[in-house]
């Protein structure tokens, strides 16, 4: 795809005048994280294809800054979970959700990772929720790339919006003890 024109990112809120912009530093870090997440896919089945075709040349992912995604939680700041989530694979998400460095974000993509979609069974987890805060939820069984891309501009708005001391204020804390997360 072929395009002469130029997307300028929109400057955050702020004084202008000639000559001078100001904004404050919350703003100005929320524009910066919005467009450079670096996310982790933890795709265990057929939501994760979805995710694949995502990042492809159609849909290209890297529009939003994303073309560089991280296997290592250490440094990623998105954990993306895609597909069933067994039982007993609940502590294992938990643990790369702990490895990595705050501030992070999670979206639930897909039926499965959302609620356990359609498999109602012993072995399942009913949503991955039960695990780990999550920040967006995706529907679809599976969703399409289009409703993928709209968890991440939702996401994108949580980021730019959130304040740099959310982290540390005692409701966040609060949210990661119900999980046993300290
Ligand atoms: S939501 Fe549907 S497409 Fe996605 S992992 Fe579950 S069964 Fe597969």
């Amino acid at each position: 795809m072929t395009s002469d024109k130029i997307t300028i990112v929109e400057a955050p809120q702020g004084e202008s005048g000639t000559g001078y912009f100001a904004t404050n530093l919350d703003k100005a870090i929320g524009l910066a994280r919005k467009n450079s997440l670096w996310p982790l896919p933890f795709a265990t089945s057929c939501c994760g294809i979805e995710f694949m075709a995502t990042m492809s040349p159609h849909y290209d992912l890297a529009r939003f800054g994303m073309e560089r995604l991280s296997f290592s939680p250490r440094q990623a700041d998105l954990l993306m979970v895609m597909g069933t989530i067994a039982k007993k694979m609940g502590p294992i998400l938990q643990e790369v959700y702990v490895q990595m460095a705050e501030p992070r974000w999670v979206i639930a993509v897909g039926a499965c990772a959302s609620s356990g979609g359609i498999f109602d069974t012993y072995s399942v987890l009913q949503g991955i929720d039960r695990v780990i805060p999550v920040d967006v939820y995706v529907p679809g069984c599976p969703p399409r790339p289009e409703q993928i891309i709209n968890g991440i501009i939702k996401i994108q708005e949580l980021v730019h919006n959130e304040s740099g001391r959310r982290r540390y204020s005692p409701e966040y804390k609060e949210l990661l003890a119900k999980y046993g997360i300290e």
